[in-house]
Parts: structure tokens; sequence; C-alpha cells
């Protein structure tokens, strides 16, 4: 509950960070016009996850002439399912968005995420229309991941959905409730089972800097997701 003078939050922009030195000035500068147009109480909650360049620094630096940015720093790189995990436990506001930090979650459509929440929906998640921008490769495997994934897991998950979204109240506050230390919030997102709609989007390249996702970490994620979400790999082995 909070305090009597103190104003209510009503959207928190959690966005992950690992070494976005390049990318941090132009996303705040980016979003900051889209914000103050939603007419509506919001904070940004911008979580570095153990970056080993200067985005701290920047990050800091942009809190201090911000009051409504706050910033937390991880001890080390956990990774991006933790480090939302910690930007959705600091976040004060009603509804979380959960946006990347390089922009290719083009921050425009808060605001069509917004319109949707105030229609009553939980869980207003962006889906790209095409994935020309990823490599054969990635598409490839990432479509691979989807069928097995939606074939073993109780919950279905929408294949083209990232974590590019907005969760209303009942949907952050059952993800709060999930404490499981390997996650795969994409998953987690559909299971909490609330009224969900697609917002249709088309994903830009990355502007600057480059993505922390290779194969390792990808196959890694891949796994996480499988077991946490099933047991018919254990059921197998068994
Ligand atoms: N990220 C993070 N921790 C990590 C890896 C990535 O917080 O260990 C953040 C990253 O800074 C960005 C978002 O997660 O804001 C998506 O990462 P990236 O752009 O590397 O992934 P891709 O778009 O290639 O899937
Ligand atoms: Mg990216």
């Amino acid at each position: 509950m909070p305090h009597a003078n103190e104003e209510v939050i009503e959207l928190s922009v959690v966005v992950p960070m690992h070494n976005e030195q390049e990318v941090v000035g132009r996303f705040f500068q980016r979003i900051f016009p889209i914000l103050e147009e939603l007419l509506l109480q919001w904070e940004v909650v911008a979580i570095d996850d153990g970056s080993t360049n200067g985005t701290w620094k920047a990050l800091h630096d942009i809190k201090q002439m911000h009051g409504n940015v706050r910033a937390v720093r991880l001890s080390r790189n956990f990774g991006k399912e933790i480090a939302l995990t910690a930007g959705l436990d600091h976040a004060k506001g009603e509804a979380i968005v959960f946006i990347d930090a390089d922009l290719q979650d083009p921050p425009e459509l808060i605001s069509e995420f917004v319109k949707h929440y105030r229609q009553g929906y939980q869980n207003v998640y962006g889906v790209r229309v095409d994935r020309h921008q990823d490599s054969v490769f990635k598409r490839t495997t990432a479509s691979l991941f989807y069928r097995t994934f939606n074939l073993v897991s109780a919950t279905q998950t929408p294949p083209h959905g990232g974590d590019f979204r907005l969760l209303g109240p009942d949907a952050a506050s059952a993800l709060r409730a999930c404490r499981e230390k390997n996650r795969f919030m994409k998953g987690l997102y559909s299971w909490t089972g609330f009224p969900s709609v697609a917002v249709p989007y088309e994903r830009p390249a990355r502007p600057k800097g480059k993505s922390s996702f290779g194969v390792v970490r990808l196959w890694n994620l891949a796994l996480d997701g499988l077991v946490s979400h099933s047991s018919t790999m254990l059921k197998i082995w068994t």
C-alpha cells in the first residue's frame, strides 16, 4: 500500500541491460516522450545485469537527471530471465512493461499495449510479423523449439512472441510468485493463464552493440524452458 502522500505509479517499464553502454542514451531519449504522452504516472526500472563496460555509469547519470528512473545493479551477470525477474520485484507500478534496451522492441507500441490493458487484458504481448532480421539458423531452431515446447508443455506459448509485453497487476503478481532459479519467462507468461492478446509488430535490427545470445546461451535457455515446463524429458530418462 502506498503511503498517503506517496503517488501511485501506474506503469513501470522494466529494461534489462547487459553491456548496453552504446544504446542507453538513445533508449531513454526515445522512450521518455512516449511515456509522457501516456498521461499516467510512470517509472523506468533499469536492471544492470552484471555489465562490464560503462553501462552502470551511463544509467547512474540518467538517474541523477530524471526522478522517475531507478536503476538496480545485479552482483554479476545472471542472464535476461533473472534480470527481468529482479525488475519485476523492484517495480512499484500497477502494470509492468518488459522491453529490451536495444530498441528492437519499438517503444511506440507501449501506448497500444496500454489500450488493450485498459480493455481488461492482463498479458498484452508483441509478436513479430516476420523474422527476416534473424538468421536462417535462428529462425529454423526457434521454430523447432516452439513446436517441441508446445508439444510437451501443458500450456501453449506463441511462437513469435518475446518478452516485450505489458503485464497487468494480476499477471504480474502471479509471475512474482514463481521463484524458480532456472526459468523460462516466455513459458511462464502463458502459464499464469490470464486474458491475453497479441499485438503484431516489425522487429528492427539492433542499432548498436551486439546480441548477448549466441548458440550456447540459446541452447541452454531452450533446455531450461523444456525441463521447467514439462516432465516429459524426465519420464523418457526414467
Ligand atoms: N540482457 C540481459 N542479460 C543478459 C543478456 C541480455 O539483461 O545476460 C538484455 C540485453 O541488454 C537486452 C535484452 O536482454 O536489453 C535482449 O538481449 P539481446 O539484444 O542481446 O538479445 P536478442 O535481441 O539478440 O535476442
Ligand atoms: Mg536485441
